[in-house]
């Protein structure tokens, strides 16, 4: 039997229509009007031909009028393809042919990228001011969402490999957002501060969990830390969702105790986070909550409250309540705690797989158990701690080595800025760590120095055998690391 729920906006804005749904600009917006300009631009997205089960590439910051056609979007069942506009325009045009979207939708800060794009892009291409100035047609709304329809489609970061449009249904975001709130709480206070992107899992969860929880997000088009410290003061925020390289921005500003007592919670996610930033968060009484998920389960899948962040340091947690985590050997054994493995996971905020790959997602995805494609464990308490990628876990000599643990030791030296570990072949050990390292300013590293400061905080197989140093590592438009590239860039040298 279908399980459908009303519709999400609809619902939201006859419960609680006057209380604020979006801060955006010093603006307030309530749920009735977020509602009600919503429905207006669901009209005119009729008029371009958009109806239920179209599927619409849109290409947008975060701005009041971003959330608005998202709404309005979910509102008329159009699928909405939400792509990162720090693409370039090949991987955007790539993502739009993958996705088969019947029209791009796209704000005018990225007309450089679309008169790229519309060369050879068949669909229709129409930018925002146009959509806002065409007529409001009759707007055929949903009254009833279906929690097993898709109504999102977001590619992976692309970190691994090809990015892969993820199937996002009602019902992931439903289960994501009261997931959320079953472990953080939820209060009428309750305000998130979104300067994550929108188009990514992290921020669009936000806007999923106001609608839900009838709770105010204060939009930021980009991130500033001093323009959030403030923003949590000004607005009385008690939530905020960052990256670590936001956190590391946000500690390096804050002094002790700074953070006001209404503020209860910085939402960790995105990747590893060094340990030491942790530690320092601790002693600075920042809130952490650690946190582990991907675009494949619709946001956070497991949080590690604050009082746990010291004695079970690095960990991310447990699986939130609707969630389940298993650890698993190579032939698919679940092994004990302590023992490393593959990470899978099932709940219903996890996808039911990938657009258009129905092999990937028979690979992906094994009796209800979603694979991760991670490395992690479970002490003996059941926290999960992540280790790192499969496809970049390092074998020296029979050992396991887990690039992120080394890139966390490096980036902790002074003079560091990034630094990115992957094997090298080595004929003794198979493969051995080796480092590329972007050194701060003018600063002089030697690579004796390096491996001084490794022995002391490693064990000595981890410790790079090699050391590069470059002017910057490659990263993805998510800035994530892309040691595939690194790992490409020295077979070539050695073809
Ligand atoms: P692709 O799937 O295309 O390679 P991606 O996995 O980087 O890209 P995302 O869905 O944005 O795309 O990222 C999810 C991944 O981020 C997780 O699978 C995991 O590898 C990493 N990650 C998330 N949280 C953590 C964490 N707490 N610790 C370590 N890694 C994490
Ligand atoms: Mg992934």
């Amino acid at each position: 039997m279908k399980q459908l729920v009303p519709n999400f906006l609809k619902k939201r804005a006859d419960l609680t229509p006057d209380r604020v749904a979006l801060i955006f600009e010093e603006t307030n917006y309530t749920f009735r009007q977020l509602f009600e300009y919503s429905r207006e631009i669901a009209g005119q997205l009729c008029s371009i031909g958009l109806k239920k089960e179209s599927t619409a590439g849109v290409l947008l910051s975060n701005h009041k009028d971003s959330v608005m056609i998202l709404y309005a979007l979910q509102m008329l069942g159009v699928r909405a393809v939400i792509l990162n506009n720090r693409l370039t325009s090949e991987e955007l045009l790539w993502q739009l042919e993958d996705s088969e979207v019947d029209v791009l939708l796209y704000e005018n800060a990225f007309a450089n990228k679309i008169t790229e794009i519309k060369k050879t892009f068949p669909r229709a291409v129409i930018e925002k001011e146009e959509l806002f100035q065409l007529e409001v047609a009759e707007a055929f709304i949903e009254n009833e969402f279906d929690l097993d329809d898709v109504t999102t489609i977001m590619y992976t970061s692309g970190t691994t490999g090809h990015p892969k449009g993820v199937l996002q249904t009602f019902g992931n975001h439903w289960w994501s957002a009261t997931a959320s709130a079953l472990n953080i709480g939820l209060s009428d206070e309750d305000r998130w501060l979104c300067a994550v992107p929108i188009f990514h899992i992290s921020g669009y969860s936000i806007l999923m969990k106001s609608v839900i929880y009838g709770m105010t997000v204060v939009l930021h088009q980009t991130f500033n830390e001093k323009a959030a410290i403030e923003d949590i003061l000004k607005y009385r925020v008690t939530t905020m969702s960052v990256v670590s390289t936001m956190l590391l921005r946000i500690n390096e500003r804050l002094e002790v105790n700074q953070l006001p007592g209404h503020f209860r919670c910085m939402l960790l996610g995105g990747g590893p986070a060094p340990l030491s930033l942790l530690e320092d968060c601790k002693e600075k009484g920042i809130p952490v909550y650690q946190s582990y998920g991907m675009t494949e389960t619709a946001s956070q899948f497991a949080t590690l409250a604050p009082e746990y962040s010291l004695s079970k340091l690095g960990s991310a947690g447990k699986a939130l309540f609707p969630n389940q985590i298993k650890i698993i050997g190579k032939n698919g054994e679940e092994v004990s705690n302590h023992s490393e493995g593959e990470i899978v996971v099932k709940g219903p905020n996890v996808t039911i797989g990938y657009l258009n790959r129905v092999l990937e997602t028979s690979e992906s995805i094994k009796n209800g158990w979603f694979h991760t494609g991670d490395i992690g464990y479970l002490d003996a308490e059941g926290f999960l701690y992540v280790l790192d990628r499969r496809s970049d876990l390092i074998i020296s000599g029979g050992e396991n080595i887990y690039p992120a643990e080394i890139e966390g030791v490096l980036m902790s030296h002074p003079d560091i800025a990034d630094a990115g570990v992957i094997g090298f072949t080595d004929s003794k050990w198979g493969q051995v760590p080796g480092a590329f390292i972007v050194a701060k300013g003018n600063t002089n590293l030697s690579e004796g120095e390096l491996i001084e400061f490794c022995t002391k905080l490693l064990a000595k197989y981890k410790v790079p055998k090699v050391f590069r140093f470059v002017e910057e590592l490659p990263r993805n438009a998510s800035k994530k690391l892309l040691r595939k590239n690194l790992r490409e860039m020295v077979k070539k040298e050695h073809s």
